[in-house]
C-alpha cells in the first residue's frame, strides 16, 4: 500500500521531488530549536497548486496524514511530523512565485512558499510596503506566517498576518482547490472561510497562495530607546506616544534590564546606549509618510514630555539608520543571548495591554514564592499586549536541571495569564507543544466548536493530526 502511494506521488511531482532517503529527509524532520525529531514516509516538494491537490487526494485515498511545512521556523512543533513515521511532509517551498502586484488596489498575490523577506523586497521594488516583519523573515514562508497568524514587530500599526490578508487559495482536505484569491476589502457573502484557514496551523487544509495587503512605503523611520522605572511607566509612555504620535507609532517593545544584561554578556560588540543600568527599557519606532523631520519633531516633542512628566528616565534617539539597526539588534539578540546562556522555560503570552504591569508583578511574585531566585526574562511587543515571559534558572541552578520544573512553571504562568484575562499563545500558535495546555485552558464550548470545524473540513483527520487539538 505504502509503495503504491509512493509510486502515485512520484507520478504527481516527479521522482526527484519525492525524498525518502534518510539523509535527504533529515533536515525536514527536526524543529527549529532542535527539541524534537520526528519520522516520515517521505518529503514531497510539489511545484504548483494542482500538484498539491493531487497529493492531498492521493493521501486521502490511502488515509495517510499530511504535515504541511514552510520554512520550519515555527516554535511550537507544528511543522514537524510525529514519531510514528506514518505521515508525509508536504514542503511548500517550491511554490514560490509572486503571481501579481496591483499597486492601485494595494495588493499582491503570492504563493505560499515565498520567503517573507522576498515578499517584502518585491513590495519595496513596486514602491510599496508589506509590513509583516519578524526575526525569522529570511527563512519563514508566507504560508507559515498565515497558518500561524504570525505577529512580529509592526502589529501595533498594521495588525497580525490575519489583518494583512484579503484572500486565500487553499487545497482542502478533500483535495479540492478553493480559489478565494479575492482582493476585496469588503465581502459580506456568508461565513468568513478565509479566517478559518488563517491560524489553523495546517490542520484544516493547505494554503497555496494568498492576496496580501500593501501599504505606502514610509518616507522615514525613527528609532529610540527609552529608559524606564517599571512596566507601569512603559504603559504610561505607550499611552503618551499613542496620543501624540497617532498612527506614526509603529513599534513599542519592552525589555527588562536582565534582558539587556544577557545581551551585553553574550554579545559584547553590540551597542550600550546608556552609561548606567535602568530597570526597564522601551524600544520605540515611528514611521512617517511625510519626512524624517516630521518623525523627528513628533518623537522629540513626545519624549521631551515623557522626561518632563517623570514617565521616562532617559532616552536615546538613533541619529542614523546604522544606529537604529543597532538598537533593534539589541532587541533581536535577546532570544539569541538566552539560547547562549542555556535552556529556559518559555511563554508567549497575550494580555490586555492595560493589565501587563499587574500581571508582571503577580507572576514574578508567584514564581519567586515557588522557585526562589528564578530569573524572568521579560520582553516583548508591549504595544500589542504580547510578552515573551521566559524563566531562567537561579544563578546556582543548572539550566538542564531547571527544565524539570517546566510543567509547574507553565501552570503558574498560564494560571496568572488566565487570571488577568489573557491567552496562553499570543503569536506562536499551539502546534503539538501547547496542545495539552490548550485543552486545559479553553472552555468546553470553545473546544467543541473547534472540534466540529475540524470534523466538518477534515473528517478523516489527515491534515496535520496531533496539532492544536
Ligand atoms: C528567530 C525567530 C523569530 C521569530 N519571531 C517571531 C515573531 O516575532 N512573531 C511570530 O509570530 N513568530 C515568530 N517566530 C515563529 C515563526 O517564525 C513564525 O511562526 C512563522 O510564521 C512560521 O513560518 P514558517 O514558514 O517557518 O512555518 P513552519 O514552521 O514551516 O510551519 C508553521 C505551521 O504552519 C503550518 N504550515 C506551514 N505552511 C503551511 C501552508 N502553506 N498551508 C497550511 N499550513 C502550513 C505548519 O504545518 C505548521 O503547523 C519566530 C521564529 C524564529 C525562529
Amino acid at each position: 500500500m505504502a509503495d503504491a502511494l509512493l509510486e502515485t506521488l512520484r507520478a504527481i511531482v516527479g521522482p526527484a521531488h519525492v525524498l525518502v532517503d534518510e539523509g535527504e529527509i533529515a533536515p525536514f524532520l527536526t524543529d527549529w530549536r532542535g527539541r524534537f525529531t520526528g519520522r516520515a514516509r517521505a518529503v514531497l516538494l510539489p511545484l504548483d497548486t494542482a500538484q498539491v491537490a493531487a497529493i492531498v487526494a492521493a493521501c486521502l485515498d490511502a488515509h495517510v496524514p499530511i504535515v504541511p511545512q514552510g520554512g520550519r521556523t515555527g516554535l511550537v512543533l507544528g511543522s514537524v511530523p510525529d514519531a510514528s513515521g506514518n505521515a508525509i511532509v508536504l514542503s511548500l517551498r517550491r511554490l514560490n512565485r509572486i503571481r501579481a502586484i496591483d499597486v492601485a488596489n494595494r495588493t499582491m498575490t503570492v504563493e505560499a512558499g515565498c520567503i517573507l523577506a522576498a515578499i517584502q523586497a518585491a513590495a519595496a521594488q513596486a514602491g510599496m510596503l508589506f509590513p509583516l516583519s519578524l526575526a525569522a523573515e529570511g527563512s519563514c514562508t508566507i504560508g507559515g506566517n498565515l497558518s500561524t497568524n504570525a505577529g512580529g514587530t509592526a502589529v501595533l500599526r498594521y495588525g497580525n498576518t490575519r489583518e494583512l490578508c484579503l484572500g486565500l487559495e487553499v487545497v482542502t482536505a478533500q483535495g479540492q482547490v478553493w480559489d478565494g484569491l479575492r482582493g476585496l476589502r469588503k465581502d459580506n457573502t456568508g461565513y468568513a472561510l478565509r479566517e478559518l484557514f488563517i491560524g489553523a496551523e495546517g490542520t484544516l487544509g493547505v494554503i497555496t497562495a494568498a492576496v496580501l495587503k500593501l501599504y505606502p512605503a514610509p518616507q522615514a523611520a525613527l528609532t529610540a530607546l527609552v529608559a524606564l522605572e517599571s512596566p507601569r511607566h512603559a504603559l504610561a509612555l505607550l499611552g503618551l506616544l499613542q496620543a501624540r504620535c497617532g498612527a506614526t507609532l509603529t513599534g513599542f517593545e519592552l525589555m527588562s534590564a536582565f534582558c539587556l544584561q544577557l545581551v551585553a554578556h553574550h554579545f559584547p560588540d553590540l551597542p550600550r546606549p546608556f552609561s548606567r543600568t535602568h530597570p526597564h527599557y522601551a524600544l520605540v519606532e515611528l514611521s512617517s509618510n511625510e519626512s524624517s523631520q516630521h518623525a523627528q519633531g513628533l518623537l522629540e516633542t513626545a519624549l521631551g514630555a515623557a522626561l518632563e512628566d517623570g514617565v521616562a528616565l532617559d532616552a536615546v534617539v538613533a541619529a542614523s539608520v546604522q544606529q537604529a539597526l543597532g538598537l533593534w539588534r539589541l532587541r533581536e539578540h535577546i532570544p539569541l543571548a538566552q539560547a547562549a546562556a542555556g535552556k529556559n522555560i518559555k511563554h508567549d503570552i497575550s494580555l490586555p495591554v492595560s493589565r501587563i504591569p499587574d500581571f508582571i508583578l503577580h507572576a514574578d511574585a508567584a514564581l519567586q514564592a515557588a522557585f526562589p531566585g528564578c530569573q524572568p526574562v521579560t520582553f516583548g511587543h508591549l504595544g500589542d499586549g504580547n510578552l515573551h515571559y521566559n524563566i531562567a534558572p537561579p544563578v546556582d541552578v543548572g539550566h538542564e536541571a531547571f527544565l524539570a520544573n517546566q510543567a509547574a512553571i507553565n501552570r503558574i504562568v498560564h494560571d496568572a495569564v488566565t487570571l488577568f484575562g489573557g491567552s496562553i499563545s499570543a503569536e506562536h500558535g499551539i502546534g503539538a507543544l501547547k496542545r495539552d495546555e490548550l485543552a486545559h485552558y479553553k472552555s468546553p464550548v470553545e473546544l467543541d466548536m473547534m472540534r466540529a470545524i475540524k470534523a466538518a473540513l477534515d473528517p478523516l483527520g489527515i491534515m496535520n493530526p496531533g496539532k492544536i487539538l
